[in-house]
């Protein structure tokens, strides 16, 4: 498709993304087509969403019936496939009462709400909040309110009131931020946007005790990092702690506009009542119908399992790339969540990247961040590389 057709179509949205100059048609497993039918290799799983790739016949079936069926009732009705999905992300998250939600930043929102009702209902007085420096959590006003960048916050401000931010895996330094008004801390324990920072084993069980100390709330955001993308189920089991709250959405629905929060039985005793939250869309049959096959393909064809085979292979490549390029500094990450660090902006790599038929994004901190859907295979990898290092040659 000819950019000047795309900049006439695209002058009637808002102008708050940076396209790239590429209008897309379809896609198919790890590959997604231009209007023109040129090939693009998937990186970046839009935004770390599409876990099962692109046109998962056994998804689009189930969703295409759904469609026929019904796809909107309001949460005033119970549909099945809502309580079944609910009952498989309990099972997955060890949470017991979940509420889905129409975004990441929801879900967020929803977290947050839970814990200052959580507090309010044991007339504990406490309402602040201690969330990360770096962290991402959505754009609403109360996502955007314990987002870690000035850059987001600062437009939009006065924000939520009562929210500190630490230096994450500064355990000292969220030490120093307690106090008797703290209601809870959030944080991903694999920071997505503000660069693929991973929580230290120190910092995540750290703050689950200081959680257990101080009777405050852990509310782990999994909207990037969860759904098997680090090898495990959800990041913080990768640590063996728990949260009280678990935030949710990207993966769960492949790319059908939906997430969660969950929490325990314990907090659901004291938090949100009849009234106090809702979503009119929020887990619609259509979206409920999404997550509970998403998850039902996680388990039947091993997807965990997978993750676990081949993003070894992931890390020694991009290694041995750190190895090769002077202006790659680091590798970071986890499993299928990773970044190469590198010594000059990255913008111009990523834009030629495009060109070269590879979609890979950015992350804060000249990083270039690789969240492939989690079918991904060894050639896929091998073929992301060759594309990256012809970019590279140029610029590096
Ligand atoms: C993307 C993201 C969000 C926001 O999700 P939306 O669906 O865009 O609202 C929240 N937290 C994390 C960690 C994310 O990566």
């Amino acid at each position: 498709m000819v950019n000047s057709k795309i900049q006439a179509g695209e002058e009637n949205l808002l102008h708050v993304y940076n396209r790239f100059p590429i209008a897309l048609d379809h896609g198919n497993g790890m590959y997604v087509y231009d209007t023109d039918g040129k090939e693009y290799l998937d990186f970046a799983a839009g935004f770390a969403v599409t876990g099962l790739g692109y046109n998962n016949k056994e998804l689009n079936e189930t969703l295409k019936e759904q469609v026929d069926k019904i796809y909107h009732i309001s949460n005033l009705y119970y549909h099945e496939n809502c309580g079944e999905a609910a009952a498989a992300l309990n099972k997955i998250t060890g949470m017991d009462r979940v509420f889905f939600t129409n975004s990441g930043s929801e879900a967020n929102e929803g977290a947050l709400k839970s814990a200052r009702r959580y507090a309010y209902t044991r007339q504990t007085g406490k309402y602040e909040f201690i969330a990360m420096e770096n962290s991402f959590h959505g754009r609403s006003f109360g996502a955007v309110s314990v987002t870690g960048h000035d850059s987001y916050r600062e437009p939009f401000e006065p924000l939520v009131p009562g929210v500190h931010f630490a230096k994450f895996n500064n355990l000292d330094n969220v030490k120093s931020l307690v106090n008797e008004k703290t209601c809870a801390i959030i944080l991903e324990p694999l920071q997505g946007e503000g660069g693929i920072n991973l929580a230290t084993q120190e910092f995540m069980e750290g703050i689950r005790q200081i959680c257990d100390e101080k009777d405050i709330l852990m509310i782990c955001d999994e909207v990037q990092c969860g759904m098997g993308r680090t090898g495990s189920m959800f990041a913080c089991q990768g640590f063996g702690v728990k949260p009280d709250i678990i935030t949710v959405a990207k993966a769960i629905g492949n790319g059908i506009p939906v997430g969660a929060f969950a929490m325990t039985k314990k907090v659901a005793e004291y938090s949100l009542k009849q009234g106090d939250h809702g979503a009119t869309y929020g887990g619609n049959p259509l979206a409920c119908t999404a997550v509970k096959k998403v998850l039902e393909i996680f388990e039947k064809e091993h997807i965990l399992d997978h993750v676990n085979e081949i993003s070894p292979y992931l890390t020694k490549r991009l290694d041995e790339m750190t190895e090769k390029w002077a202006c790659i500094v680091q590798r970071k990450g986890k499993g299928l969540m990773q970044g190469l660090q590198f010594n000059i902006p990255v913008g111009e790599i990523n834009k030629r990247a495009v060109e070269n038929g590879l979609l890979v994004i950015q992350a804060e901190g000249n990083v270039i961040r690789f969240v492939p859907p989690l079918i991904l295979e060894e050639k896929h990898i091998d073929e992301m590389v060759e594309k990256l290092e012809q970019v590279l040659m140029g610029l590096c």
